[in-house]
């Protein structure tokens, strides 16, 4: 079932984790600590299946080796699913359970917050486990993630608008925003402090309608915006935004946003190079919220040290770029390289 599984690619270990008084049905996924313990969140989502959740651990865990070997903290790659509906099934014994089997890997595996979880959930899990960050509470708990993603995020515009547009000052430049939400209402606070015109969007007409109170901004409608005239396409929203087909009609230079998974398939990349569009790859531009929690990990959690660390992704960013060009490649293809060969590197050192 799970060695055959197509998005299994050498786990390193994959547990089935269950306790009946409380419900819990979770899959925590360790893909590789060949750069150090596992860190990656803990979703909580009602999937169809068993092999629904599966499927999205294998590949959410192997996402997080690759964001983690870029972010050059000695992290490795895992995530856990807990299936379930976060709504109605999300119970304090669950989350202390869910806890207990986190603490019974001893420290190969960090849990935190993702979809379906809170940073208030992550205090409940550190009452059975000290293999948790992202707390609300405690000495070293680091707070608000998307803060920090947000700070990494618009570090990357910054220097993608350097690297393809000529100048980082975003003063008079355009840039549309898809998602109002933690990371996008943060965001869009900097670009406008910046001097940045915004176009926004988000499914929520409350949230279209304070951002262009807020900020001055421009609203279109949710199925619009990635086709905005802009110099830079900020997706803050879900995944799957850009496909072959949509890629053709859009008016952009850079595309650089927090959203994970933005790219349907690996060939849209190529696609968007071919097209004189600048991609900044997910996992490089949004890694600020690991790198925030990350630093929990040791128990001296520093938020001026994290906001620096944050701010380098636009260094990280600038190798992939340069990566791309001299490899003739899409950037999104140069990362997933350098990531590997970091893996890989690593692996030898063993
Ligand atoms: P969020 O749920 O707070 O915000 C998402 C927003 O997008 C919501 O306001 C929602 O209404 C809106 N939205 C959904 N579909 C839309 C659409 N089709 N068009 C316009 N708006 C739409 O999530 P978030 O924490 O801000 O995260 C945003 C994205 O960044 C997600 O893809 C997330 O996985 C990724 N990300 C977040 C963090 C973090 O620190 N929160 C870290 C890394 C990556």
């Amino acid at each position: 079932m799970v060695f055959d599984h197509p998005e299994f690619q050498n786990h390193q270990k994959v547990v089935f984790c269950s306790d009946s008084e409380s419900g819990l049905r979770a899959i925590i996924a360790i893909h590789s600590t060949v750069c150090g313990p596992a860190l990656g969140g803990c979703r909580m989502w009602p999937y169809e299946s068993e092999d629904a959740a599966l499927e999205d651990v294998l590949r959410l865990s192997r996402g997080m080796s690759y964001k983690n070997a870029m972010t050059g903290l000695s992290l490795g790659g895992g995530k856990a699913v807990i299936i379930g509906d976060a709504k109605t099934q999300k119970t304090k014994p669950l989350l202390r359970a869910f806890g207990r089997a986190v603490n019974a890997l001893g420290g190969i595996y960090y849990t935190a917050e993702d979809v379906g979880m809170s940073s208030q959930d992550m205090d409940t899990i550190a009452t059975q486990t000290r293999y948790v960050v992202g707390r609300k509470s405690g000495l070293a708990a680091s707070g608000d993630l998307s803060l920090f993603t947000a700070i990494g995020v618009f570090a990357g515009i910054k220097e993608a608008a350097r690297y393809r547009l000529g100048s980082s000052d975003l003063n008079g430049k355009t840039v549309a925003v898809q998602g109002l939400g933690h990371v996008g209402w943060k965001l869009c606070e900097h670009l406008h402090e910046a001097g940045a015109s915004l176009i926004v969007s988000d499914i929520d007409k409350k949230k279209t309608e304070k951002a262009v109170q807020k900020f001055n901004a421009t609203a279109v409608d949710p199925d619009k915006i990635v086709f905005a005239e802009a110099d830079v396409l900020a997706p803050c929203a879900l995944g799957a935004v850009f496909n072959s087909e949509n890629v053709k009609n859009l008016k952009t230079k850079v595309i650089a946003g927090s959203a994970n998974n933005q790219l349907d398939d690996a060939k849209v990349g190529d696609m968007l190079t071919s097209l004189g569009i600048l991609y900044a790859p997910d996992y490089v531009i949004n890694a600020g919220g690991v790198i925030n929690v990350s630093g929990e990990m040791h128990g001296d959690y520093d938020a001026e040290q994290s906001k620096q660390r944050c701010e380098a992704i636009a260094d990280t960013l600038r190798d992939v770029f340069v990566a791309a060009e001299k490899w003739k490649i899409a950037p999104s293809a140069a990362a997933d390289k350098i990531a590997e060969s970091r893996l890989q590197a690593r692996c030898k050192d063993e």
